[in-house]
C-alpha cells in the first residue's frame, strides 16, 4: 500500500520549504490511483530550489519504484524503474566495465529526475545531455495511459526536460559507454585570471572529453576568474601504470562525512570564503595523473548534506548559459564587484542541445551558489534580464527566481512544449511550485 504523510519539504537549496502531501506508491497501479489532483513526482529531491514541491497538493515520491528490470552486454542499454538511483547504476555497472554516457556533478540523482531535468555533465560541449542517450522513456499520462515513447516521439522530447510537467516517468532505457578502468587520466592547471582560463580551455577541449573549471570568485581587478581548469579522459588500461593495472575496474565506496547541522549565518562570511578559496586554489596545483572517477565526478558527494553549510535560510544556484564568452566575463565582474560572492563557482563550455525546453546551447555555462540574504534577489532580477537579453537563459532545475516573462523570452519553443504538454495533460494535473511561478 501506498504511503502517505505530510511533510515540509524542499529542494537541495532549502529554499523555498513548503508543505506538502507526500505519497510514495509501490506499483504502478497505485502511481495511476494517485494521480489525482495536482500531483508533481519526486526523485532525490536534488534540484535546488520548488521543482519537485507541491504546496497543497501531491508530490509522488517515486523512490520505492527502484529496480532494474533488464541488461543487454551487447548494446549496454539498461531499462530500469525510474526511481532507481544513479549511486544504484555505478554500484552495479562499473565493475562490469560499464559507466553513464552522461552524468552531473551528484550521483544522488534518479533516473526519473535526469530525464526530466535532461541533465549535462562535464562532457556537454562534445557529447550533449542525457537525452542523446536515452533509448525510451514510459510515460504514465495523468490521463491514466502509459506511453513508451522513443526519441522518435515529440512527447519524448517534451518529456526530457520537461520538469515533470507531461507525467510521470515509469521507466527509463538508457545507453551506458564501456570503460576499461574506473579510473580517469586527469590534468589541472591552475590559471592566474579569466582570460587564461578560456585560453587553457581552448588549449586542451579538443584532447579530453570532459572538462570544468573552478573559479575563485572573491579575486577581483587582474586576477579576476583565477581558478583551476580540469580535464578529464576515461583511461585505458594500457595507459595504467602498473601498479593501477592490477584491478582496474572497481567501485568507489568511500567513507563519507556528515555536516552535522545547519552553519550559523554569522560563520558565512567573506573571511570564511577566502579562506575556502583560498585553499581551493592552493591545494589544487597543476597537475597530470590519474584519479578515481569518485574523485572527478562527484567530488562534492564525499559530505553528506554539504547544503546544510549555507545555513537555514538556505542558497540558491544561480546557473545561466550564454553564447558569448565576453558576456559570462561582463557577469562574473558585476558579481565580483558586487561581492557575498560564492563558495562554488564552476564554468563549464557547452555544446547543442535537442528538445523543446533544452538549457544548453553552444557557449559557456556559470553556476555559482549564493546564500540567502537580504537584497540577494535584488542584484540578481536586473542580472538575469540582461543575459537573457544578451541571448542566455537559467537552468530549470537549479532556477528559483525567473518570472514568466524571462521564461517565456528565454525558451523559444515554450509554444510548442505547451502544446504538448495540453495534450497529454489536458486538465493541468501535473503542477509544481515552479510550474506555478512560471505560469505554465
Ligand atoms: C551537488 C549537485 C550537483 C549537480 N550537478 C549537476 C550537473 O552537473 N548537471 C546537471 O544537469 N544537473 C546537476 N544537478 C541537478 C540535478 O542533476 C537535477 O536536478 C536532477 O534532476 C535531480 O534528480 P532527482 O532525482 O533528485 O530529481 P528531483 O530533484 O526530485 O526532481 C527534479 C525534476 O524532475 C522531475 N521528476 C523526478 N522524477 C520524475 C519522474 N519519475 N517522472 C517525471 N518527472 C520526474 C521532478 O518533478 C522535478 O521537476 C546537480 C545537483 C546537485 C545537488
Amino acid at each position: 500500500m501506498a504511503r502517505i504523510y505530510e511533510a515540509e519539504i524542499s529542494g537541495w537549496g532549502n529554499y523555498p520549504r513548503v508543505r506538502s502531501r507526500i505519497v510514495e506508491p509501490f506499483t504502478y497501479g497505485e502511481v495511476k490511483d494517485l494521480i489525482l489532483k495536482t500531483t508533481i513526482p519526486r526523485g532525490l529531491g536534488r534540484s535546488y530550489a520548488d521543482q519537485s514541491v507541491n504546496g497543497g497538493g501531491y508530490v509522488l515520491r517515486m523512490l520505492p519504484l527502484n529496480r532494474f528490470l533488464h541488461f543487454d552486454e551487447n548494446t549496454g542499454v539498461l531499462r530500469a524503474e525510474a526511481g532507481v538511483s544513479l549511486e544504484e547504476v555505478l554500484r552495479t555497472f562499473v565493475r562490469r566495465g560499464w559507466f553513464p554516457h552522461v552524468t552531473p556533478g551528484t550521483k544522488y540523482v534518479t533516473l526519473g529526475g535526469m530525464a526530466a531535468s535532461d541533465v549535462h555533465g562535464k562532457n556537454h560541449h562534445r557529447e550533449g545531455a542525457i537525452s542523446e542517450y536515452l533509448t525510451s522513456l514510459t510515460l504514465l499520462t495523468p490521463e491514466g495511459e502509459v506511453l513508451t515513447l522513443t526519441p522518435e516521439d515529440e512527447e519524448f522530447w517534451a518529456t526530457v526536460g520537461g520538469m515533470g510537467l507531461t507525467g510521470v516517468i515509469l521507466e527509463v532505457g538508457m545507453r551506458l559507454r564501456r570503460i576499461e578502468s574506473s579510473y580517469i587520466r586527469y590534468k589541472a592547471v591552475r590559471v592566474k585570471n579569466i582570460d587564461e582560463m578560456l585560453a587553457t580551455f581552448d588549449e586542451y577541449d579538443p584532447h579530453y572529453t570532459y572538462s570544468v573549471a573552478w573559479i575563485d570568485c572573491l579575486s577581483s581587478g587582474k586576477d579576476m576568474g583565477r581558478g583551476v581548469v580540469m580535464f578529464g579522459e576515461h583511461a585505458t588500461v594500457e595507459e595504467l601504470p602498473e601498479k593501477l593495472r592490477r584491478k582496474p575496474l572497481f567501485y568507489v565506496d568511500k567513507l563519507k562525512l556528515r555536516f552535522p547541522f545547519y552553519a550559523p549565518s554569522f560563520l558565512l562570511n567573506d573571511l570564511t570564503m577566502a579562506v575556502f578559496n583560498w585553499l581551493y586554489y592552493t591545494t589544487h596545483p597543476t597537475y597530470e595523473g590519474f584519479v578515481d572517477y569518485e574523485r572527478f565526478f562527484y567530488p562534492l558527494d564525499a559530505i553528506d548534506d554539504w547544503n546544510r553549510a549555507y545555513g537555514k535560510r538556505g542558497f540558491i544556484q544561480f546557473q545561466f548559459v550564454v553564447p558569448e564568452s565576453e558576456t559570462m566575463v561582463r557577469v562574473l565582474e558585476k558579481i565580483v564587484k558586487h561581492g557575498g560572492g560564492s563558495f562554488l563557482a564552476v564554468l563549464k563550455r557547452m555544446g547543442k542541445q535537442r528538445g523543446y525546453l533544452p538549457f544548453g546551447m553552444p557557449g559557456w555555462t556559470l553556476a555559482l551558489d549564493f546564500a540567502i540574504k537580504p537584497g540577494l534577489f535584488d542584484f540578481l532580477r536586473p542580472l538575469m534580464r540582461e543575459i537573457v537579453k544578451e541571448g542566455g537563459r537559467f537552468y530549470l532545475t537549479k532556477d528559483a527566481l525567473m518570472d514568466g516573462a524571462i521564461f517565456r523570452d528565454s525558451y523559444p519553443d515554450f509554444p510548442k512544449w505547451y502544446e504538448i504538454r495540453r495534450k497529454l495533460d489536458p486538465r493541468g494535473v501535473m503542477s509544481s511550485d515552479m510550474s506555478r511561478r512560471l505560469g505554465i
